[in-house]
């Protein structure tokens, strides 16, 4: 086992300190006077956009150099990071809202550090998930942090089935525009009854909870219009058990192991409706894959 401590780097060879720095989710309120202080001392800030970031730094009247690290460019940029590091240079680095490295670039970087000895030092600060956890109202431990699930309806189908059997609160990034498709999902996999809170724009003027079920939030987003951010909160299966019987196989196999036994498409679907407590026509669409 290794032992990083920063006393542990000191009386070393002089190498710089990575620093990984929180930046406000929507209110500069929430910038931290530590987060200030380190963007202001470090000889450089890595930024995932660093256009974005200027903003942030005019605002607290920064004047510290930026160079781009984002997904796009994290495999060259992390040999001349290190370097930097290496020559004694202090660096921050930062994403355009929330903590590095939670769906967001920075993993890799720390990885790097660590491998080369180089000391990591993280400022605790603003973070979406736990921010909309803490005020859900729904268990916050245990919990699991998932992000967002994948894109495509077969993965996002097949990460759903897995995530089924989790006992604990999950909590999932998501971009507006795919809400809808992504409720409709997890409604489809989880049932409509489960309990889920939408977090909306979260320390922003318009921040919302949205508490209900699966059916609620789907009607929620059933307009194309939805807007703003969200991070979405969902109740664990508290009969996980019961659930494997019922819920442990898509929708789209569930219906059609029906059709197998002999059951007509339709028969399948309405029966398939009622024991996920779904609409007919919700069934039809995603069996369709109508709401893609
Ligand atoms: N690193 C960030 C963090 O620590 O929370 C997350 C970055 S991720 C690319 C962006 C996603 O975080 C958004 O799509 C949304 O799901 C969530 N998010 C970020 N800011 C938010 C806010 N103010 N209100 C609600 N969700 C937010």
């Amino acid at each position: 086992m290794t032992i990083n401590k920063m006393s542990s780097f000191q009386g070393q060879k002089l190498v710089g300190t990575l620093y990984l720095v929180p930046t406000p989710i929507g209110n500069l309120g929430d910038m931290t006077s530590r987060a200030v202080e380190t963007l202001q001392n470090v000889d450089l800030i890595c930024a995932e956009d660093t256009r974005n970031t200027q903003k942030l730094l005019n605002h607290f009247e920064i004047k510290t150099s930026q160079i781009s690290f984002h997904e796009h460019n994290t495999k060259e940029r992390i040999p001349l990071l290190l370097a930097k590091l290496k020559e004694g240079l202090n660096l921050a680095q930062v994403s355009d809202a929330g903590m590095p490295s939670i769906s967001d670039p920075g993993h890799e970087l720390v990885e790097a550090c660590i491998e080369a000895e180089i000391p990591v030092v993280p400022l605790p600060g603003p973070n979406a998930a736990l921010t909309a956890l803490i005020a859900s109202g729904l268990t916050p431990q245990p919990f699991m942090f998932y992000g967002f699930l994948p894109r495509k309806h077969k993965e996002l189908n097949e990460a759903l089935v897995k995530l089924n059997q989790q006992e604990v609160t999950m909590i999932f990034y998501e971009a507006p525009h795919r809400l809808k498709k992504t409720l409709q999902a997890m409604g489809e996999v989880f049932g409509m009854d489960r309990k889920i809170v939408l977090c909306r724009e979260l320390t922003k003027r318009y921040e919302e909870f949205l508490r209900g079920s699966l059916a609620d939030a789907v009607e929620f987003a059933k307009d194309d219009e939805v807007r703003g951010e969200f991070v979405v909160i969902v109740d664990g299966n508290h009969a996980p058990n019961h659930a494997e019987e019922v819920l442990d196989i898509s929708l789209e196999d569930e219906v059609n192991q029906k059709i197998e036994q002999g059951l007509k498409p339709n028969a399948a679907i309405k029966e398939v409706a009622k024991r996920r407590q779904m609409k007919k026509q919700d069934v039809y669409n995603a069996y369709h894959h109508l709401t893609d």
